[in-house]
């Protein structure tokens, strides 16, 4: 799927579906607790995508989360029944887009079915930056996270996505909370899925805006500030991160990318009343 945003040409990635448990969707005031229940007991049924972002223009070429990647993946193709090979790495080739010519990659967080694609195996079978000339960027906060996480054997976390980058001094650490990466490219701490994540606006004031939710909104079963998926770290915070750039979205008209809708991928948030959107897709 492919449109302009001025002088940039943006082509939202498909990388493939995998399914979640149904117990997964959540009101954030259940929180975490949704996990507890027994995993074998249900069968995932909830078929969710994964919406990569390419952006190529004023001498650019940046991805925003390229999804899974090609490393082995046994595990996770068994539990979340993820389609596999994924496919971003491969769409991108059909696109006329090297490995080397990737400038940015921006990271809304560092969850494997984000950020698995920034490392690859190497002709010598080492793990190694899937773009070799790219920096990565990514909030500190979300690195501190997901080294924390690591140690207490949160799944959503796998130290091959991201350590090899940060021993080749690939990646540039966020610390502030709003940061211009270009004067045309911002990323947003929002915390609540995940300590460091991110949220990320392309675009300028004559252009219009493109709003990259992630994890904050998912899917359009997350629309209402009040509800979340039990991954979801800081539910409290998540609510006031949807709040407010929901409400700036549908405000400056934003079009917004949902990262794990199947459909409805891309579309307007429309402010029925305060706290109350609707999705219009396009
Ligand atoms: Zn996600």
């Amino acid at each position: 799927m492919r449109f302009d945003l001025g002088p940039l040409r943006l082509d939202v990635i498909d990388d493939g579906l995998f399914e979640l448990r149904p117990e997964t969707f959540v009101k954030v005031n259940q929180g975490r607790h949704a996990s507890l229940l027994d995993k074998t007991r249900f069968r995932p049924r909830i078929k969710v995508g994964f919406n990569s972002l390419l952006i190529r223009g004023e001498g650019k070429t940046i991805l925003i989360d390229p999804g899974t990647g090609d490393k082995e993946r046994t595990a996770q193709v068994r539990e979340y029944k993820m389609e596999w090979p994924r496919k971003v790495l491969p769409a991108l080739r059909e696109l006329g887009v090297q490995r080397e010519q990737v400038d940015l990659v921006i990271l809304t967080h560092l969850h494997w079915d984000h950020c698995g694609a920034c490392t690859t195996i190497g002709a010598g079978g080492q793990i190694e930056p899937t773009f070799p000339r790219a920096r990565y960027i990514v909030q500190k906060r979300e690195l501190d996270g997901a080294r924390r996480a690591i140690q207490t054997d949160d799944d959503g976390y796998l130290s091959d996505d991201y350590e090899p980058l940060f021993d080749a001094r690939k990646i540039d650490l966020i610390e502030a909370d709003d940061a211009h990466v270009l004067p045309w490219l911002s990323v947003h701490w929002t915390g609540g899925h995940s300590a460091g994540h991110q949220v990320v606006r392309i675009g300028t004031g004559a252009t219009g805006h493109v709003m990259y939710f992630s994890d904050l909104i998912p899917t359009t079963a997350q629309l209402q500030v009040g509800s979340g998926m039990s991954y979801d770290e800081t539910p409290n915070e998540l609510s006031e991160s949807k709040r407010k750039f929901m409400r700036l979205c549908a405000r400056e008209g934003d079009l917004a990318v949902l990262v794990h809708a199947p459909r409805n991928r891309l579309g307007h948030l429309i402010e029925m009343a305060p706290d109350d959107y609707r999705f219009k897709a396009i």
